[in-house]
């Protein structure tokens, strides 16, 4: 029988508490949804004040050197590294993540295409957030090479569907939108190499939430946004990460005048930049791109085993209460028990899912909805505390207990569920 008592005495002994200070959040709100747009740094004000009337305001064009406003996109881009076991010079922020995965594809594809030409499957998980199998397929459709999409029905087939097919690239999500299943990053990594195949991880769900080592585990190629639990603000830039072994080899189609080896030179013929700038393409959105520091910064004062120890604890939690306060209310878990397998947000199914999460937002609980059918809780270990989590609960059982969820106006459906 967990206890309110007990999870307060897990807050005194925790080790991040004090990181919950560096966030604004509303009073009487608990936040569950970091996963889809991060809490707001408490810094991230005076550095949009000091970016807008300062660097923009007083500075002006001089600020493109003054305040490095060009090498920005390296500098974060360094900063996200230290969090993914990537060296310096390998990541670069800009664009969105969708734009960044179809750089990263053609990169991989115009390689494979050298080596292995006869490799014409592209391997993408059906389960995806599906921007991911929507670029996939436009660009197959705008090279028109013969390339294949072949969805990835289950984690469990992925040998079989790089046996059956002669893979070019993998497309994989770290951690799964849906229901928080988190892959093996090195033994995929060997299993997709032995079949002659390059990987690509779509880091969105995993970036900040488990820590992992790109180059240890002999990744490919990485792409993730910065806006969930980094929290760089809305609709922040993305990045990209490139295994040193691919930087001066891979091409990109977006060759914009930021990649340019002399971007300065204004010369009339496009030449690639040595290093991670060629991933660049034009210029970038400067004042959201300056926020994505403040974020960063907060995770750097820790570290990512920390945050996960946390974030397990945190999920268990979460898992044990429902299980005990809301047992009877048909809520069915389908996120990992495992913790080797679990990223870090808890979903249920329930069929009145939708009104539940409305119901839940009423009460302060902040949640979301995923179709189908599934209530989703994004763990963020630098600004939930053991008692939100039990507070959390403890709403939820109200609004099960209580079937607030019947109310009309919690079946409405908003245009951004
Ligand atoms: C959130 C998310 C994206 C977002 O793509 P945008 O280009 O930023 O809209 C892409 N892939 C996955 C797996 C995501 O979770």
């Amino acid at each position: 029988m967990i206890t309110q008592e007990q999870c307060r005495e897990w807050d005194n002994e925790d080790p991040l508490a004090k990181f919950k200070d560096e966030f604004v959040l509303p009073s009487g709100v608990i936040y569950l949804d970091g996963n889809s747009l991060g809490a707001k740094p408490k810094t991230a004000l005076a550095k949009a004040e000091q970016v807008i009337s300062k660097e923009w305001g007083i500075d002006l064009v001089n600020s493109w050197n003054k305040a490095d406003w060009w090498g920005l996109a390296t500098r974060l881009g360094d900063k996200i590294a230290r969090l993914m076991g990537a060296n310096p010079n390998e990541t670069v922020v800009s664009d969105s993540t969708s734009i960044n995965l179809f750089k990263v594809l053609a990169a991989a594809i115009k390689q494979q295409a050298e080596v292995a030409p006869d490799h014409k499957a592209i391997i993408v998980e059906r389960d995806v957030f599906p921007t991911d199998i929507y670029i996939v397929q436009g660009f197959i459709d705008y090279i028109d090479q013969g390339y294949e999409l072949v969805l990835l029905e289950d984690p469990n087939d992925l040998e079989k569907v790089l046996t059956d097919n002669k893979v070019a690239v993998t497309v994989l999500s770290h951690v799964n939108y849906r229901n928080g299943y988190l892959y093996d990053m090195e033994q995929c990594n060997q299993l997709i190499h032995k079949h002659g195949s390059l990987i690509i991880w779509d880091l969105c769900h995993s970036i900040g939430a488990v820590p992992m080592d790109l180059n240890k585990t002999n990744s490919d190629f990485a792409i993730g946004c910065t806006y969930k639990y980094l929290n760089g603000g809305p609709g922040s830039p993305a990045f990209a990460w490139v295994n040193q072994k691919h930087l001066n080899k891979f091409s990109q189609p977006l060759s914009g005048w930021w990649s340019h080896k002399q971007p300065f030179a204004m010369a009339d013929s496009y030449e690639p930049a040595e290093g991670i700038r060629r991933f660049l393409c034009g210029t970038q959105s400067i004042v959201s791109m300056s926020l994505i520091e403040c974020g960063l910064d907060i995770f750097l004062a820790t570290t990512m085993e920390e945050v996960r120890k946390k974030s397990l604890k945190l999920t268990d939690l979460f898992m044990d209460l429902v299980a005990q306060e809301c047992g009877e209310f048909g809520l069915e878990l389908i996120t990992p028990k495992d913790h080797h397998f679990r990223g870090s947000h808890v979903s249920f199914e329930h069929k009145e899912g939708y009104a539940i999460i409305q119901a839940l937002i009423a009460r302060g609980v902040i949640g979301d909805y995923r179709e189908p059918e599934v209530l989703r809780f994004g763990i963020t270990p630098l600004y939930l505390s053991y008692e939100d989590i039990w507070t959390a609960v403890q709403e939820l059982k109200q609004v099960m207990q209580n079937e607030e969820w019947k109310n009309e106006k919690f079946q409405v459906r908003a245009a951004v569920t």
